[in-house]
C-alpha cells in the first residue's frame, strides 16, 4: 500500500507494519487482503486501506501521549495500529498514551482483548494503556476523555452530540455519517471550542445502531 501510494505516511507504514492482522480476523487465509472481513456479530473488520486513510487523516493529532477512542472497535485491529502510531522509543510521553477501543457487543470486546494480547499487546493492555470497553459507543466514554481523536468505525445517522462533546480543544473526529448513503466527515474542535466539518468521501460502513437492531 505504500508503494501504490495508498499510504504516504511513514509513521503510518511503520504502525501497520508492527500489528499483525492474521490476530484480528476469522479467515487467516484473508488476512493480508486489502478488503473486509465477517468477524460475527454482523461486523466486519474494515479493509486495511481504510484503516490506513483513518489513521492518516487523524495523525496530526495523534502525538505520544495522545488519548484516542476508537467506537465501534470490533475486532481491535485499529485500536492495535492507533496505539503503535503513538509509541516513540524517544519521546518519554509515549508512556501517557492512552486508547480506548468501545463496542456493543461484549462477546466482541473480549474477543478483541484476546487478539491484542496474541498480536504481543498483553502488557499495554494490562497497563491500560490500551483499554477495550463494552457499552454504547455514542455515548461515548466520558469517564476517559477529552480525546486529541475519535474514530469511529460504523455510520452513524447524524454526528452523535456526546463525541463532539468529548473532543478536546484542539480534537478531530473521522466518523462515517448517513443510513442509505454515507460520506465520511471529518470534524475538528480548534482550540476555542468550535466545531467544523468536512465531507471526505463516500463509504458503505456498517450501522452504528442499538444492540438488538444489530442482526
Ligand atoms: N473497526 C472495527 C469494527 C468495524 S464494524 C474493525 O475494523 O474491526 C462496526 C462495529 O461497530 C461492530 O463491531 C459493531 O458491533 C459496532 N457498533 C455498532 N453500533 C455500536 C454502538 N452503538 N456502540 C458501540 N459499538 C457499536
Amino acid at each position: 500500500m505504500s508503494r501504490a501510494r495508498i499510504i504516504n505516511s511513514d509513521r503510518v507504514v511503520a504502525a501497520m507494519g508492527k500489528v499483525d492482522r492474521a490476530h484480528y480476523v476469522l479467515q487467516k487465509s484473508g488476512a493480508y487482503q486489502d478488503s473486509p472481513q465477517q468477524i460475527g456479530h454482523a461486523a466486519t473488520i474494515s479493509a486495511p486501506h481504510m484503516h490506513a486513510h483513518a489513521t492518516e487523516n487523524l495523525l496530526p493529532l495523534l502525538r505520544p501521549g495522545a488519548r484516542v477512542l476508537d467506537v465501534g472497535s470490533g475486532s481491535g485491529y485499529l485500536c492495535a495500529v492507533l496505539h503503535q502510531v503513538l509509541q516513540d522509543p524517544a519521546d518519554p510521553r509515549s508512556t501517557e498514551s492512552k486508547v480506548v477501543g468501545i463496542d456493543h457487543i461484549p462477546e466482541l470486546v473480549e474477543w478483541s482483548i484476546g487478539n491484542l494480547r496474541e498480536d504481543g499487546l498483553g502488557e499495554a493492555v494490562e497497563q491500560g494503556r490500551i483499554k477495550m470497553v463494552a457499552g454504547d459507543g455514542r455515548k461515548g466514554v466520558p469517564e476517559e476523555g477529552p480525546f486529541d481523536a475519535i474514530h469511529v468505525g460504523a455510520a452513524a445517522p447524524a454526528l452523535p452530540a456526546a463525541l463532539v462533546e468529548q473532543l478536546a480543544r484542539p480534537g478531530r473526529m473521522f466518523i462515517p455519517v448517513g443510513t442509505y448513503s454515507q460520506q465520511i466527515m471529518q470534524v475538528d474542535k480548534d482550540e476555542h471550542g468550535r466545531v467544523t466539518q468536512i465531507p471526505l468521501l463516500d463509504v458503505m460502513y456498517v450501522p452504528l445502531t442499538d444492540r438488538d437492531k444489530q442482526k
